[in-house]
């Protein structure tokens, strides 16, 4: 499959004709190739936008909300092909890509289409002094929106469905490791009426493409989900060019759990919050923290059900674990357990699978990690696979300490039946996001985002609709 930029409505090769390998993950074969674009397809694109956006920022609230829900109606028509399309190109189970990764773009776009209708401002009267302040939210213009591999149309749409409901006009870059259902998207788009220009897919490398989009001068706000690291370096170049700047970024979660919890809910949970797709979530509970009381019933029963997750092709019905997006990232997985097997103890795991039929496919055990101490390698810097690690905690205070030391601040989980306990802990921790006898429970409405090195801003609900306009405060004497 040849994927093409779409710019201004149509589908075109990028304009250097330089070309990426796509490789396919479940077999390590080289599927399709991807434009390597460059500084100048950048550029054509936020012609077009900057062109489009004289008119798409006019258009009534009415005619964005039922274009952005045809898209939403579109991607679920084309469920099934998106699905596939989204599983061969990441690796995960398809299952998994029909049930979350493909509803949940459509979500996005249903989400913000209804949300925009409601979007209000605030008016301040200052009493006494005969005035009145109205506060003005207008889309920005042209912004860019860039995007990671592992919920590749999930995430991508999580920022385009709220830039384009507030009226403004996208540039946006998928993962060059996962650009297949981003391009896929370009048609849904046009078919559901979105005007010309409205939303421009550059496919390219992160350093090129994405730095092209991220250093124009013109593109006055950058949505940016990734790596920390790029994250830093993203905030580098906006700064000194006073763009508005989201930024959700890594996150190294920790899994709090003690005695009182509902056991079975909590283990099942605690299995997905693990492994589901191959441990690559942002808000996967990576550091998983156990009540003394509780901890050897829940390490052999919890190494156990590890052991029964089956690791296989990602059409398979029977598959959990498919298959790690790419040779280099499975490599970085495993030099990080070759760090874990000094750090701590291996309870199981830690290998490469090979799967029959699929021997050069990127496949690896589901690793569980036992460690003594939070503060070594392992539970402080980001893997993103399958691996997490286990340690026993005394008290309420331990685990508070164990699960706040550490740079990132994305997400965290608690599993206690103890309300006290539960107000004092959720109070305490130091994230953006806490799931309480639960995990990965989305309600859109609610801000998402992280503090430390997790990033900054918030999206979801209003705030990405805040964050995606700028405010303009109008003052009148009467
Ligand atoms: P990267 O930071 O490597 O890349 C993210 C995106 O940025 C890709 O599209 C990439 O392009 C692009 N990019 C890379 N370098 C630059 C640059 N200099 N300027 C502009 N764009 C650039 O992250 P990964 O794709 O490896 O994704 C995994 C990371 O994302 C993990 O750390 C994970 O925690 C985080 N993440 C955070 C989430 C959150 O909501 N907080 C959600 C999901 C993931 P290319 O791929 O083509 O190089």
């Amino acid at each position: 499959m040849k994927v093409q930029n779409y710019i201004n409505g149509n589908y075109q090769n990028p304009i250097s004709n330089q070309w990426l390998n796509n490789y396919c993950p479940a077999n390590g074969e080289i599927y399709g190739q991807t434009p390597n674009s460059s500084k100048e397809d950048v550029e054509a694109a936020f012609q077009v936008a900057k062109t489009a956006f004289q008119k798409w920022s006019k258009t009534t609230l009415e005619e964005r909300s039922k274009i952005l829900i045809k898209i939403a109606e579109l991607i679920e028509i084309n469920l099934d092909k998106l699905a596939e399309a989204e599983s061969e190109d990441n690796g995960k189970p398809l299952s998994l890509a029909k049930s979350v990764d493909i509803p949940r773009a459509a979500s996005n776009f249903r989400f913000f289409g209804h949300a925009i209708t409601q979007f209000s401002s605030e008016s301040h009267e200052s009493s006494g002094q005969n005035a009145i302040n109205y506060t003005l939210r207008q889309p920005i213009g042209v912004v860019g929106c860039i995007s990671p591999w592992n919920l590749p149309l999930y995430l991508f749409t999580w920022k385009i469905a709220p830039a384009i409901a507030a009226g403004n006009c996208v540039v946006a870059k998928p993962s060059e490791v996962t650009p297949i259902t981003a391009y896929l998207l370009g048609d849904i788009c046009t078919k559901a009426g979105l005007p010309k220009g409205v939303l421009n897919i550059i496919h390219g490398k992160g350093s090129t493409t994405g730095q092209a989009i991220v250093e124009h001068p013109d593109i006055k706000a950058i949505s940016f989900t990734g790596g920390s690291k790029t994250g830093a370096q993203i905030a580098k170049i906006a700064a000194p060019l006073f763009k508005k700047l989201s930024l959700e970024l890594g996150g190294k979660n920790p899994n709090i759990i003690f005695a009182d919890c509902d056991y079975h809910a909590m283990l099942e949970t605690t299995l997905r919050s693990s492994f589901s797709n191959q441990g690559q979530i942002c808000l996967s509970g990576s550091r998983i923290f156990i009540e003394e009381a509780l901890y050897n019933r829940f390490k052999t029963d919890f190494v156990k059900k590890t052991k029964a997750l089956k690791v296989g092709h990602p059409r398979e019905t029977n598959t959990v674990i498919g298959a790690l997006v790419s040779k280099p990232h499975l490599e970085k997985v495993l030099s990080n357990i070759e760090i874990g097997k000094k750090e701590g103890t291996v309870l199981c795991g830690g290998n490469k699978i090979t799967v029959k039929n699929y021997e050069n496919g990127y496949y690896l055990e589901p690793t569980i990690i036992e460690i003594s101490t939070n503060d070594c390698k392992i539970n402080q810097e980001e893997i993103f696979g399958p691996v997490v690690t286990l340690m026993p905690f005394k008290n309420e205070n331990e685990a508070l300490e164990l699960a706040n030391n550490v740079t990132y601040g994305l997400s965290a989980t608690l599993w206690t039946n103890n309300l006290k306990r539960t107000m004092r802990i959720t109070h305490q921790l130091k994230a953006g996001m806490v799931w309480v006898n639960t995990w990965m429970h989305r309600d859109l409405r609610t801000p998402f985002g992280g503090v430390k090195a997790s990033g900054i801003g918030r999206e979801g609900g209003f705030e990405a609709l805040r964050f995606f306009t700028e405010s303009k405060n109008v003052c009148i004497k009467y």
